[in-house]
């Protein structure tokens, strides 16, 4: 494939409208919203404006829905290995433009141009998963079950989904949900994050060129009036939300008050249980890698560090290797972590950095002050530590949402029975992981503890899509989480089927319940 070209891209309009505004996606088009009301795309490493999306108006949602539900009847009615072989070009096109969009990652939400390449990477390998939907989507057979009767369960797709998308992972999350559902038979309404809408342009143009049928995925843009759109029109069957648990609470209810599915995977505060027995240079990569990578800004980013016995004997050197990071655009060669997504968050940050000092916390390594040459106008924040915290404290927010920025907090525990209490008591359970060489800690850990997905000397347990997206407690609503079986289930329903075949023999009719002898 020739490489996507950001400035002749068919997804941002043509002419000299400066920044480009975002266009739609209806119908197989990639057309011009005519909204009045905007919202910038801006580079957090430079504040420069790249682009513009539109409010999709009520009459641009409706024809956007209108074409989903036009393109179903057809689609679901194509062979599943029609649809696996558009997967199999997808795949092959999204490999073939990886630097591009990674680019635009990077441009729009700041991460380096590396960790931009695994967000792509991560979706792809579940556009890799969907090939296999013909396995993925059997159903059941028993022979026999009553004289010359068989039952068998089909997964049907359900009609038009949607899926509403966050800032962090402006790939991967779109990818988590419409080639699944897609390649189920659905059609499929998307909203990306109003932040970083192109990698999902850039994905949806790829996904037409693979031989997506028009009406099959669309686009809207926008923010609370599409989103609530999305959950109350009657043509939609299922919602996938990933982002806050403000807007995942708000989107679940209403979205199931219309009769919906709905599937929110929210946010998260992800502790890591520390033994003194671990092995001390892994643990402490381990710690500086997913606490710090993505700048804090993943819902799996170890955001909470409990040493059992405390934090002190490992201070020196987590300091020293935090401090070693280099903070620049990610677009720079030697960057390890870029921006912030914005400067409100930046200031959030800064200000629940703040309060943990203020209210007893050590500051053991402050980057708030940071000043990236060349970039001075980016919402950058170095790698930041704060030791001695207590679940009380603001910074670490027991009931509120993550910092989700590069923040790392050091906690005590007397004992592992104490340092789980304390990852139990927290109300999110995306995910966990314990530091140790002992197999017996590990199994307790893995037993006892709450959360939905469990590392053990893995700092950022993120299944692969055979496996489903587990996060538990408040980081997730549903029952069905998202992709891996789940994800099939998520998109399908089940019809039973009850056949008989039999010689008919003259027999009294009988108007007790069936049963079978
Ligand atoms: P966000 O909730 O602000 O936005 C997510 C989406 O919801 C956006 O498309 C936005 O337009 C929409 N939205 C926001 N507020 C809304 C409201 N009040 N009503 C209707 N729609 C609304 O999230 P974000 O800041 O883009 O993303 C970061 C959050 O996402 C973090 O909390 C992070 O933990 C979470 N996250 C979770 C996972 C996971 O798998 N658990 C993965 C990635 C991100």
């Amino acid at each position: 494939a020739a490489p996507l070209s950001t400035a002749a891209a068919s997804w941002l309009a043509e002419g000299t409208s400066s920044p480009p505004r975002v266009r739609l996606l209806i119908g197989g088009d990639f057309v011009e919203s005519k909204a009045t009301e905007h919202v910038d795309v801006t580079n957090p490493a430079t504040q420069e404006v790249v682009s513009r999306i539109p409010l999709t108006t009520a009459d641009e949602f409706r024809a956007a829905v209108d074409a989903a539900r036009t393109a179903f009847p057809g689609w679901r009615n194509t062979p599943v290995t029609a649809r696996q072989r558009i997967m199999f070009k997808y795949q092959e096109l999204i490999r073939a433009n990886m630097d591009k969009l990674a680019e635009n990652i990077t441009t729009e939400q700041g991460k380096t141009l590396k960790d931009a390449w695994g967000d792509v990477f991560r979706g792809l390998e579940v556009v890799e998963h969907a090939c296999g939907m013909g396995s993925l989507q059997m159903g059941e057979y028993v022979s026999n079950v009553s004289h010359g009767i068989d039952t068998f369960s089909i997964r049907e797709p359900l009609g038009v989904c949607a899926g509403i998308c966050p800032f962090n992972f402006p790939a991967m999350i779109p990818l988590w949900m419409f080639p699944i559902a897609v390649t189920c038979g659905n059609t499929f309404v998307l909203k990306p994050s109003e932040k970083d809408p192109g990698a999902a342009m850039m994905l949806a143009e790829l996904a037409m060129e693979a031989g997506l049928p028009k009406g099959v995925l669309n686009i809207v843009h926008g923010t609370h009036d599409v989103v609530n759109n999305i959950c109350d029109d009657e043509a939609i069957k299922a919602v996938s939300f990933v982002g806050s648990n403000t807007a995942g609470m708000h989107i679940y209810s209403r979205a199931s008050a219309s009769g919906k599915r709905v599937q929110c995977n929210m946010g998260a505060k992800n502790h890591a249980i520390i033994l003194p027995d671990a092995d001390r240079d892994a643990t402490l990569n381990a710690l500086i890698a997913a606490g710090f990578g993505a700048a804090g800004q993943r819902c799996m980013a170890l955001s909470t560090a409990v040493f059992v016995g405390g934090s002190e004997p490992w201070e020196d050197e987590l300091v020293k290797r935090a401090s070693n990071l280099v903070v620049n655009s990610g677009t720079a060669n030697d960057a390890d972590l870029g921006p912030v997504i914005s400067t409100q968050a930046k200031d959030r940050i800064c200000k629940l950095v703040q309060s943990g000092a203020d209210s007893g916390a050590r500051l053991v390594l402050d980057g708030r002050e940071i000043v990236v040459p060349q970039f001075e106008d980016g919402n950058f924040i170095g790698p930041t530590v704060l030791a001695d915290v207590k679940s009380d404290m603001e910074c670490y927010q027991l009931k509120q949402e993550e910092i989700f920025g590069p923040v790392l907090l050091l906690m005590k525990a007397e004992s592992l029975d104490d340092a789980i209490q304390i990852v139990n008591r927290n109300k999110y359970g995306n995910g966990a992981s314990i530091f140790t060489t002992s197999g017996v800690s590990a199994r307790k850990f893995q037993t006892d503890i709450e959360a939905g997905q469990v590392g053990i000397n893995v700092p950022i347990p993120v299944p692969l899509p055979f496996f489903s997206f587990t996060g538990s407690k408040a980081s997730f609503a549903g029952d069905l989480n998202f992709y891996g079986k789940a994800g099939v289930q998520f998109f399908t329903q089940i019809k039973t089927i009850t056949q008989q075949w039999k010689e008919s023999s003259p027999q009294r009719v009988s108007l007790s319940m069936p049963t079978s002898q």
